[in-house]
């Protein structure tokens, strides 16, 4: 047994299909009387429904929630917060809804409920994210932890399925980098292997009947785990590139860790070999880059950095920023492996197999 540390971080959870009525028991736990419901434009019927849940410790609904959190958008939310006199923050959504809370959170103080319908797993961390200026600043802060989550299978049922295989994806990727983290721990181990598990089984039931409730919850139940990992220990390399590929070249979120992580893998494999076990016996025995890249590629989901818009002239720029500020990694991100980090990303860029390389 290796020594290691592990803080518990503070979060109740509700897990099941209904669990949505016992919203107002869960405000009143939370010590709040008015609920701002923040939700995007395409979710406005599932934040009026919450509404009606509520009555009259509804203090509004605040439809406005886009992806990676604008300064603008977040504080015109605080400005609205203050208009109606909330109390918490309610977020149901996917990681842009509840990215939208947290920074309600960082500037309010106001505690959040969160009721998560996608697989991100930002409800289970206290990472933060918002973009100034074309430029996303993220930071961890306890503030911005949700205190209470809500976890409905029923409500990720209409997430469609090409968003629930790449979201599913999106949550393995936290797990598998969580297991070769530099400050992972036997328990956060145990949640990375259990929810990658979980989450490989759910994809291509949800795929053959999205409105499959058990399938759901083992989806829901991988994300928090998944979740969990990535707000309890470091990312490295995956999440790097998913992050300059996504800030800098504005490719979908959720899509680009899906096409990344199995070479990713592959790039670490011989630098992790415990880790790639693991996610091995999570997804039934392949090894871990080609049984990721098979799961993603046979349950239909972007396998190319191509197919999602990305220019192949752009490939050196990613390789460039990579190799700034970067994250600590099983294999170093340095010059010396500059050349295996352009093979990586003309494979992903390809969407061909993963390829291992030293
Ligand atoms: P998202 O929140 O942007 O949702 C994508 C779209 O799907 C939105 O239009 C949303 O309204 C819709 N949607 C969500 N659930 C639905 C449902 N059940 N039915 C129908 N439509 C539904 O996507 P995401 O992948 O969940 O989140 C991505 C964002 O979250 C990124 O900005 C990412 O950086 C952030 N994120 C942050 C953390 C963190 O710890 N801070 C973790 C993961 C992701």
């Amino acid at each position: 047994m290796r020594d290691f540390i592990y803080n518990a971080q503070a979060a109740r959870v509700l897990f099941g299909a209904g669990s949505l009525q016992h919203l107002e028991r869960e405000i009143t736990l939370l010590g709040a009387q008015r609920a701002l419901i923040l939700c995007t434009p395409v979710q406005q019927g599932i934040a009026e429904q919450i509404a009606t849940i509520l009555g009259v410790r509804t203090a509004g609904i605040y439809p406005k929630a886009v992806m990676h959190v604008p300064a603008e958008t977040a504080a015109a939310a605080v400005a609205e917060a203050v208009r109606v006199g909330a109390d918490c923050a309610l977020a149901v959504g996917g990681g842009s809804t509840t990215g939208l809370g947290k920074a309600i959170a960082l500037q309010s103080g106001l505690p959040i409920l969160a009721i998560p319908t996608t697989y991100a797993g930002s409800e289970m961390t206290p990472i933060y994210g918002i973009t100034e200026a074309g430029l996303k600043k993220t930071g961890r802060d306890p503030r911005v932890l949700p205190r209470t989550v809500i976890y409905d299978p029923e409500l990720s049922v209409s997430l469609p399925v090409g968003l629930s295989v790449t979201s599913a994806m999106n949550a393995i990727a936290h797990a598998a980098e969580g297991l070769y983290a530099q400050d992972s721990n036997p328990i956060m181990d145990l949640m990375a292997e259990e929810g990658i598990r979980a989450l490989a089984a759910a994809i291509p039931a949800i795929r053959a009947n999205p409105a499959d409730i058990a399938a759901r919850s083992n989806a829901l139940y991988g994300a928090w785990l998944c979740g969990t990992v990535l707000g309890n220990v470091g990312m490295a390399l995956h999440h790097k590139l998913c992050h300059t590929l996504g800030g800098t070249f504005n490719l979908p979120h959720a899509e680009v860790h899906t096409v990344i992580l199995p070479h990713a893998m592959a790039f670490n494999a011989a630098s992790a070999p415990a880790a790639m076990q693991k996610i091995s016996r999570a997804l039934g025995g392949a090894p871990a880059a080609q049984g990721l890249y098979e799961l993603a590629s046979q349950n239909g989901a972007p396998v190319s950095l191509r197919e999602l818009g990305m220019k192949a002239e752009d490939l050196d720029t990613v390789v460039r920023l990579a190799l700034q500020n970067p994250y600590w990694n099983p294999r170093p991100i340095v010059p010396e492996n500059a050349v295996a980090l352009r093979s990586l990303l003309q494979h992903a860029w390809e969407g061909v197999a993963p390829v291992s390389s030293t």
